[in-house]
């Protein structure tokens, strides 16, 4: 899959612009590019900016973002140690789902980040960024505190911190998948270095094969 070329994030950045190439530039008030470590052993995807995300041009700063703090922190993990991004890049009116054109259009820029960043882990929030990344039509229900693997990057599929804010069920879902994550990063040398995945669900039953999605081919 040929990439966008770029150098770095910033000349990433610089390429999207203004986006114009759907029609979202059109009631977005910020576009929201992604934030945090280049160079991030982790690497969170979302769906798309809410409201506070469109106002503030950052991802995850409302009240799904403060859950996911306290997630990170959970994993032994600070905001700016790990690199965030959504989707798309600018806020579906009314937070509907994104539309095939939307996601066509900003598809090159998340992929292209991903290979700058080139985490050790990709984390899909939700139902949304886990059927995006691994081209999957298996739920988030089945697949949430899974390795899985997209291309050369292994994926760990979580419920999205806004999904759980009022779910205490999911809440407790969410913090035992940050410590699989925990887990498979002390597991992972940090220098990237191929390793067979093998964490798997913190509570999967002994010898239960991890759920595998149909096909990837995001990378
Ligand atoms: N939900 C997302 O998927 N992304 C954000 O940035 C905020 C909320």
């Amino acid at each position: 899959m040929p990439g966008l070329g770029c150098a770095s994030l910033e000349d990433l950045r610089e390429l999207m612009g203004d986006c114009r190439r759907c029609d979202l530039w059109r009631t977005r008030t910020k576009l929201v590019f992604g934030v945090g470590d280049p160079h991030a052993r982790v690497m969170f995807v979302g769906e798309a900016p809410g409201k506070n995300e469109d106002l503030q041009g950052e991802p995850f700063v409302g009240a799904a973002g403060k859950f996911l703090d306290e997630l990170l922190a959970h994993a032994g993990l600070r905001r700016d140690q790990v690199y965030i991004a959504n989707v798309l890049k600018s806020r579906p009116p009314n937070n509907r789902d994104p539309e095939p054109d939307e996601i066509e259009a900003c598809t090159p820029f998340l992929r292209e980040q991903i290979r700058l960043v080139d985490p050790d882990v990709l984390v899909t929030l939700g139902n949304f960024a886990t059927k995006f990344v691994l081209r999957t039509q298996t739920g988030i229900t089945r697949l949430h505190g899974t390795v899985q693997q997209a291309g050369r990057f292994r994926v760990l599929p979580i419920f999205h911190p806004a999904a759980a804010i009022y779910d205490r069920t999911k809440r407790d879902d969410l913090f035992a998948d940050f410590e699989v994550l925990r887990a498979l990063l002390a597991e992972i040398p940090p220098s990237g270095a191929a390793q067979p995945a093998t964490a798997g669900r913190a509570d999967g039953a002994p010898g239960e094969p991890p759920a595998r999605p149909e096909q990837t081919t995001l990378f």
